[in-house]
């Protein structure tokens, strides 16, 4: 349903920006019908004209940065790692296996000294880090453990918000039908060799976007990103758990965390290669039992901060061509499956789930072999990648970490005003740093996407003749050049 809706938006959308008066109209006149009882059709006569929220802003830079992703480059480096055989958490990783280019203790090596080539060809730019611990045994750990995660850090050129962080994750190890198995071949090229390239594209082309003769290491967004490559997902999310009880016992202010997983786009018959299915949790999983109490009385079910990064995603689907479009799925994650942006939910971030459409089960989690009639090919190998997919995908998460990272830091302290019993809304926040203008958005509490928006152009309050008993608000920061924040849902304040 929801994705009926996006789509519908984005054909509107390819009339361009910004919108014309007449389809802005018609759009309009669409909604009023369809909305009938719960139309906002008298309150908005009585107000300014909103403009739909679905107003997709475009910026050229970021449009030609998303262009550099290579599907060639994706393929290359989904080859390196299937080349190291098994990346299982609990293969080889002494010094001898590295040599030899086996194990996940190879595939580390190499990732790390990848991340350090792209920061070479930017003048340093990257911090390249590990984060390294051991993990006890466990269900699926069968003794002590060493797990590393390798990340690199595009830091933020703002010395107002040194601490927001936008965040691109996929897992490199592997897994073949056996857990315990760290030997026989785990070639893992979709899951999650398709991830781990997404964030290494991501950061080999956000990395040099600024670049230029005249100043090789001229730093690049206000805001921090930081590359991810994750282990121990396959043996239960350990190394993103690890990553991201780092993140919150440090007081990271991570904005946004995009995990990719399976976005290979496996080339079976049933696959459609026009969109990536993104996951956000509803109730957040961090949610202590006051707020679920605050969410059941507000009507927030949907509005968790994963969700509303969700919707943003929709919004740059529809300001970028990136080959793909996205589809919201309004559910923490597939059944009987989990992933790494949960460990991020469990530490109150907001994070969510990029999975293609339709996933080939006989090509995860499986021994590379063919079944008795020699017809059934499994195993999880690069021919069945679809590298200009990922490609697309890779677009879509770089061009909302650049988003992201270009907007000013979202309104803070945004409360909307029920002291008084009224029909108007009164809605109040902290400026945001670097914020020319705000914008409020609403939508029915029945859609799933952001409806209307309206700009304040002045000041860090506005006055909406629309009733706060029928619409969800939020509020959101835009600069001069029209990068815009994350929305903030308000508090009520009485
Ligand atoms: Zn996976």
């Amino acid at each position: 349903m929801a994705y009926q809706e996006n789509s519908k938006i984005a054909e509107f959308a390819s009339f361009g920006y910004p919108l014309t008066g007449l389809v802005a109209a018609v759009l309009v006149a669409l909604a009023l019908a369809f909305c009938a009882p719960l139309c906002l059709a008298q309150e908005m006569a009585q107000g300014p004209a909103p403009r739909l929220a679905a107003d997709p802003h475009t910026d050229p830079h970021i449009a030609e940065m998303i262009r550099q992703v290579s599907a060639d480059h994706i393929r290359q480096t989904i080859e390196k790692l299937v080349s190291f055989q098994n990346r299982s958490t609990i293969s080889a990783q002494d010094e001898e296996s590295i040599k030899a280019g086996k194990g996940i203790g190879a595939a580390r090596e190499w990732i790390k000294a990848e991340f350090e080539r792209y920061s070479k060809e930017c003048g340093g730019c990257l911090e390249v880090k590990t984060d390294t611990f051991t993990e006890q045994p466990g269900e699926r750990i069968p003794k002590p453990t060493e797990i590393t995660n390798v990340y690199a850090v595009l830091r933020g050129t703002d010395p107002q918000q040194p601490n927001r962080i936008v965040l691109v994750t996929g897992h490199y190890d592997s897994r073949n039908s056996d857990t315990f198995n760290g030997t026989d071949p785990a070639p893992g090229a979709n899951d999650d060799g398709s991830g781990t390239a997404v964030s290494l594209e991501c950061a080999r082309v956000l990395s040099k976007a600024f670049l230029s003769k005249t100043s090789p290491s001229r730093a690049r967004f206000p805001a921090t990103i930081i590359f991810l490559t994750v282990a121990g997902e396959e043996q239960g999310l350990n190394g993103s758990k690890h990553f991201a009880q780092m993140a919150k016992q440090q007081g990271w202010k991570i904005e946004g965390v995009l995990n990719n997983d399976i976005v290979g786009g496996d080339s079976s018959p049933q696959q459609d290669a026009s969109v990536v299915r993104v996951f956000s949790e509803g109730l957040p999983a961090a949610a202590s039992e006051a707020e679920i109490r605050r969410i059941r009385t507000l009507g927030g079910e949907s509005d968790s901060t994963s969700r509303e990064l969700a919707r943003y995603i929709a919004d740059v689907g529809r300001s970028y061509d990136a080959g793909v479009k996205p589809l919201l799925i309004f559910r923490l994650d597939r059944f009987l499956r989990g992933g790494d942006h949960y460990s991020f939910n469990q530490q109150g971030f907001a994070a969510v789930r990029f999975t293609e459409f339709r996933e080939d089960y006989n090509h995860q989690h499986q021994n590379v072999r063919k079944d008795d009639a020699n017809v059934i090919e499994y195993g999880d190998l690069p021919k069945f990648v679809d590298f200009d997919y990922v490609a697309h995908v890779a677009r879509l998460n770089a061009a909302t970490l650049a988003s992201l990272a270009s907007a000013p830091a979202p309104p803070a302290s945004v409360k909307m005003l029920t002291k008084n019993l009224e029909n108007d809304t009164t809605l109040t926040w902290e400026p945001s740093p670097g914020a020319a203008a705000y914008e409020v958005v609403w939508r029915a509490t029945n859609a799933a996407d952001w409806e209307y928006v309206q700009k304040v152009s002045s000041g860090a309050r506005a006055t909406l003749k629309v009733s706060k008993d029928n619409v969800i608000f939020a509020v959101r920061a835009v600069d001069a050049a029209g990068h815009r924040s994350l929305p903030v849902v308000p508090e009520p304040e009485r």
